[in-house]
């Protein structure tokens, strides 16, 4: 089929829950994607802040094969040996003592939201079931997760939304202060907020709001969903604050484009769910969980997080530079590789202007321009990026 066919198609039988520019990508290596008519995009955007180790990596589809030959799936009902090891790296190098495995990072976030409520349950406090989150933040599209969403738009027309969300601002300990009462059971927060505006709060603050869950026993739950797996230049988000969560939950570069999720927490939190309180058929299955430990041994073999520090510098310092030069740049944002760029104006047609230049670039809430390359990006693709922004800004 030719792409017009393709996207004729598209447009007839998938629901139309996204508005798409009109190519067809078809192969991917690296930075680089390519379209059905043989152009080339340099990708800004690594499928939503997915892709940190670029496209097709060779490392990661070798093992993915090699996994497709051995097995795919036997369900939880028994222990695999990829499973094992990649919960193993995970706790391993982070604050947490258990993994469970998950899809998404919506249902990463449900998972959160269950143990919460069941770990209060289980000590006999029935009614600490409350959750805390955001105003701006993004927690994902399920019944849960857009109830714990602070955007209205994302829960328009879904009504009854779930009830036991309370929000306050991001980056207000006072306001947190004030809301945190007997029946909240936990604190649900984007370290750094993504797709809220790409929004980095003062230092102090999360340092307060782990003050505030320790000093009232409240759980403190990270969603590192976009700012985990090195993305921010630091492994996890939380290593920038020097404070530790209850619970965090991870997704999207954790597979580098494979689905999975994962919630993970500590030991006496994990004693909460035990044999039946939650369940997944998919989740951790050998083939994923197989090419996510790749991804992970890759990103800490190769010194892909240090490289995405220095690079996330780089951009950002070219990213002022584009601002001082051009009024219509309101604000640069960000830190590591989730770097935003605030316009005084609508940012769609920049989006456009970037792609017919061969750049694929994102917009976030109207006005912010999102760049969130792969984490393997050099200085010579962000400086063409910087060159083809500063003729059309
Ligand atoms: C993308 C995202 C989610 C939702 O993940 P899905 O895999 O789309 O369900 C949740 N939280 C944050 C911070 C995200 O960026």
């Amino acid at each position: 089929m030719m792409s017009k066919d393709i996207i004729n198609t598209a447009d007839k039988v998938i629901a139309a829950t996204y508005t798409r520019p009109p190519i067809v990508i078809i192969k991917g290596k690296g930075c680089i994607l390519w379209d059905t008519e043989g152009r080339t995009y340099t990708d800004f955007v690594s499928g939503i802040a997915v892709c940190n180790l670029g496209h097709a990596h060779p490392r990661v589809s070798k093992v993915i094969s090699a996994q497709a030959d051995t097995l795919f799936h036997v369900s939880n009902l028994y222990y695999t040996v990829p499973q094992t090891e990649l919960a193993s790296w995970l706790v391993e190098h982070s604050f947490a003592d258990r993994v469970f495995f998950c899809n998404s990072g919506a249902e990463a976030n449900e998972a959160a939201i269950k143990i919460a409520r069941k770990y209060f349950s289980e000590k006999g406090e029935n009614g600490r079931c409350r959750i805390i989150a955001m105003e701006k933040s993004f927690h994902g599209r399920t019944m849960a997760t857009l109830s714990a969403t602070g955007q209205d738009k994302i829960k328009k027309g879904f009504d009854p939304i779930l009830e036991g969300f309370d929000f306050v601002p991001f980056n207000d300990a006072d306001a947190l202060r004030r809301k945190i009462g007997d029946s909240t059971c936990a604190v649900l927060l984007e370290p750094i907020q993504g797709e809220g505006g790409v929004r980095f709060p003062d230092p102090e603050y999360l340092r307060t709001v782990r003050e505030i869950c320790d000093e009232t026993g409240t759980l403190l739950i990270f969603d590192e969903i976009q700012t985990g797996i090195g993305r921010t230049g630091k492994l996890f988000g939380y290593e920038h604050f020097r404070i530790e969560p209850d619970i965090m939950t991870l997704a999207k570069a954790l597979g580098n484009g494979l689905p999975i999720g994962a919630m993970l927490t500590r030991e006496h939190i994990a004693q909460a769910f035990g044999p039946g309180a939650h369940a997944t058929t998919f989740g951790g299955t050998p083939i994923i969980t197989a090419g996510a430990l790749e991804v992970l041994k890759v990103l800490t073999e190769e010194n892909i997080v240090e490289h995405c520090q220095e690079m996330g510098e780089y951009f950002k310092e070219k990213l002022l530079w584009l601002k001082s030069r051009h009024d219509i740049v309101e604000d640069v944002r960000g830190i590591g590789l989730l770097l935003g760029m605030k316009l005084k104006t609508n940012g769609a047609s920049f989006v456009t202007a970037c792609m017919k230049k061969g750049f694929l670039i994102n917009c976030i809430q109207e006005d912010i321009l999102r760049f969130i390359p792969p984490l393997i990006i050099e200085k010579e693709e962000i400086d063409s990026l910087v060159v083809c922004l500063d003729e059309i800004l």
